[in-house]
């Protein structure tokens, strides 16, 4: 059976297709859109590194229901240099010290947390208690404990959290979750999800335990989890991990470099995940009983590329373009129109839980070395 789009397409026409439920993420796109003249949403940026400054940033040019409205930033000049470039204010960069003030400025309504992952619980729960929204990077924390809390201050203050889990909004695994929910690939036994980049400097905080919660499972593991649990659209039931480092190696004195965890699934599939800081690679391979859909690179910013066959990478296919010019524009605007329309994110403070959940397992289960199940069976 040839898996590409045109046979498939042929063979949703004939009704040979098992009618798709409407997931979450069929409702995100289809979502109604706010009403005209309604205002765009603000934005502060907490932490202006690497991705809140260099990318999210820039996608406030493609976004309809948001704009950047604030800063916040440990160093001033640094701040008020970026806010110029903005068209903001003096008066539009906070501190770390001046956070809580954000509260009086009606301008903010979204705080986007892209600091260290051990400072997301902390930021996430003074914004919510200054009356803020939260759009939170990921990992959601570094505990389940921290998620609950966080998950407690948004609820508690009646304001939304999201997580920054921007494969949801991007084009490929989008068509890919489409694909595989339609039946294009059969009935779906096996997943495989690897992703990772070589750290090179010691130093940095992804390789501090205080400040990064875990080694490369806390940062691209994430992804290989996420896949394994958005393809399949199941929850697992049980997890086994092994986790291989070079602890002599100075980059991992605190943090492990390389896990894989199989995930099990209730309809008898199995995910076999990895994630690791000494090579790149970023991967997901779908294998059902008729099929296979297949991206490499899989969760890039850009560049992803996805395939169909029957044994192999028989077919490439592209996305049709969606509503949104990009992932990141598809995520910043979800938020603001959840707000605007009084839903709930599709990827909420909960599922940041669930993952945490299932990280803390995959830790125990290499240090224990056992099945850990997730489903409360013994
Ligand atoms: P980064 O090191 O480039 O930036 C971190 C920012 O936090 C900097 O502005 C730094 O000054 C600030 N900071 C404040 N206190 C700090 C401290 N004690 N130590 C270190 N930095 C401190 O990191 P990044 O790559 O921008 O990652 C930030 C968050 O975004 C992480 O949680 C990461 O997992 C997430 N992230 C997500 C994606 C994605 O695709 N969704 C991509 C990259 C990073």
């Amino acid at each position: 059976m040839d898996l590409g789009r045109r046979d498939f397409l042929l063979s949703a026409a004939i009704g040979s297709i098992v009618p798709v439920a409407l997931t979450p993420h069929a409702l995100a796109q289809g979502m109604p859109a706010p009403k005209p003249g309604e205002r765009k949403l603000g934005y502060a940026i907490v932490g202006l590194g690497t991705y809140g400054l260099g990318v999210i940033i820039p996608q406030f040019v493609n976004c309809t229901h948001s704009r950047l409205v604030a800063v916040v930033t440990g160093d001033a000049a640094k701040g008020r240099k970026v806010a110029a470039e903005h068209g903001l204010s003096d008066k539009a960069v906070y501190s770390y010290a001046t956070f809580d003030s954000i509260r009086d400025n009606p301008d903010v309504d979204i705080v986007y947390v892209c600091l260290p992952n051990s400072m997301h619980a902390e930021y996430t729960i003074r914004a919510a208690k200054a009356g803020k929204h939260v759009m939170c990077e990921k990992p959601m924390a570094i505990s389940v404990a921290e998620c609950e809390s966080m998950i407690a201050a948004c609820k508690a203050a009646k304001r939304k959290l999201m997580i920054g889990y921007r494969c949801h909004f991007e084009a490929f695994n989008l068509e890919a979750m489409r694909l595989a929910r339609a039946g294009a690939a059969g009935k779906i036994r096996y997943v495989r999800s690897e992703h990772g980049f070589v750290q090179r400097d010691p130093s940095k905080w992804r390789l501090k335990r205080a400040l990064a919660g875990g080694g490369s499972l806390m940062d691209m593991g994430v992804y290989s989890l996420q896949a394994a649990r958005y393809m399949t659209g199941e929850e697992p039931i049980a997890v086994t991990a092994r986790e291989s480092t070079d602890r002599s190696d100075p980059r991992f004195h605190e943090v492990e470099d390389m896990i894989e965890w199989t995930l099990e699934f209730p309809s008898g599939a199995i995910a076999g995940c990895q994630s690791m800081y000494s090579a790149n690679q970023n991967h997901i391979l779908l294998m059902g009983d008729t099929g296979r859909i297949e991206l490499e690179p899989a969760t890039r910013y850009d560049g992803n590329h996805m395939w169909t066959g029957r044994d192999g990478r028989e077919r490439e296919l592209t996305p049709p373009p969606g509503p949104r010019a990009t992932q990141f524009a598809g995520q910043l605007d979800h938020l603001a129109e959840c707000i605007l329309t009084g839903r709930e994110p599709i990827v909420s403070g909960e599922e940041g839980l669930r993952d945490m959940r299932i990280v803390e397992a995959i830790y125990r289960s290499a240090r224990e070395g056992r099945t850990i199940r997730l489903d409360g069976r013994a």
